[in-house]
């Protein structure tokens, strides 16, 4: 089979108005080799399709504990224990469980399946000057997909764009990238040594890709992001730091702010997994534009904004 005609997909959401210019839909790959402690979809980072367990649901009936042929479940005081090492992704437990407990994030698509849920709203790009916005995950771990959803994009006439940490080999990045006019970075940290901390690898990779893409010969729109998390990455330093990568980097026209949200923190109860920062708050919308303000202070000729 020819290359990047099938991945495993998170979801495809519609009609976005988060992830770049317009209404998009935004497809939403499995896979990220980041760990950040904030991560608000853990149902992203493993790149298989996996099993997630709604406990409040569960009847204790057994029914996937006798079809799983793994032994990887057990019955114990009417709930259901769940050892990952021996998990297969069969995702048989899925189809048996009448009580909705048992659900399946990701899931194989041929690219002829995404590109008919593209299809859907394609009348949405044309009004709104929308597109295609493809994430994660990192959408680079599967960079044949997104190369190719990119590639029958652009033969339709759609614009289309991805969001991407950038930490993948630079082979990966020349596989899209004649296909891009804007692209989406995360900058997590812009520290090394924290940024090991937080997110499992240190930025070194990230930021010699950033240079790279910046100094290509093609015009190339790139917009920052940075995940404010309060307490760890909202500093003045940080915020100076973030933005004099930026002001060395001349296809960089703007950094957005995307404040820490919990709306992911039960998808970790779900998957069965602890979560690193129980207690964080959302910060408001004074704090934000604080913090937004202490960035464009920062800024040459980039432009900070905030959102969400
Ligand atoms: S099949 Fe569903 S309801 Fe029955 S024990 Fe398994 S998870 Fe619980
Ligand atoms: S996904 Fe398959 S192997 Fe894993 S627990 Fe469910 S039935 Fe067992």
């Amino acid at each position: 089979m020819t290359r990047g005609q099938r991945g495993v997909v998170l979801r495809i959401e519609r009609t976005s108005i988060h992830d770049g210019v317009g209404l998009r839909t935004v497809v939403f790959l499995k896979g990220c080799p980041l760990s950040c402690i904030w991560c608000s979809t853990p149902e992203s980072q493993n790149s298989f399709h996996e099993r997630g367990y709604i406990s409040s649901r569960c009847r204790g009936c057994g029914a996937c504990v006798e079809v799983c042929p793994a032994d990887a479940l057990a019955l114990q005081a009417d709930q259901v224990i769940h050892n990952t090492n021996l998990c297969q992704h069969c995702l048989a437990c899925v189809d048996i469980c009448v009580a909705d407990a048992v659900t399946s994030f990701g899931r194989w698509m041929h690219i002829s399946e995404v590109m008919a849920e593209i299809a859907k709203d394609e009348v949405f790009y044309f009004h709104s000057g929308g597109g295609v916005t493809i994430s994660g995950g990192e959408c680079l771990q599967q960079s044949d997909f997104t190369a190719e959803i990119l590639r029958r994009c652009a033969r339709l006439g759609i614009d289309s764009t991805v969001e991407t940490s950038l930490h993948t080999p630079w082979k990966n990045v020349e596989k899209i990238v004649s296909h891009l006019s804007c692209i989406y970075i995360d900058l997590k940290h812009p520290d090394p040594h924290k940024h090991k901390y937080l997110v499992g690898v240190d930025n070194h990779l990230i930021l010699t890709n950033l240079e790279k893409l910046n100094n290509l010969e093609q015009p190339l729109e790139i917009q920052l992001r940075i995940p404010l998390i309060p307490g760890i990455n909202d500093s003045d330093d940080s915020m100076q730091q973030a933005a004099e990568i930026a002001n060395r980097l001349n296809k960089v026209s703007r950094i957005e702010i995307l404040p820490y949200h919990r709306l992911g923190v039960t998808t970790y109860d779900t998957l069965q997994r602890g979560y690193a920062l129980p207690d964080m708050q959302t910060p408001n919308a004074e704090y934000v534009e604080e913090k937004r303000v202490v960035l464009q202070k920062f800024l040459k000729n980039v432009e900070a904004i905030s959102s969400r």
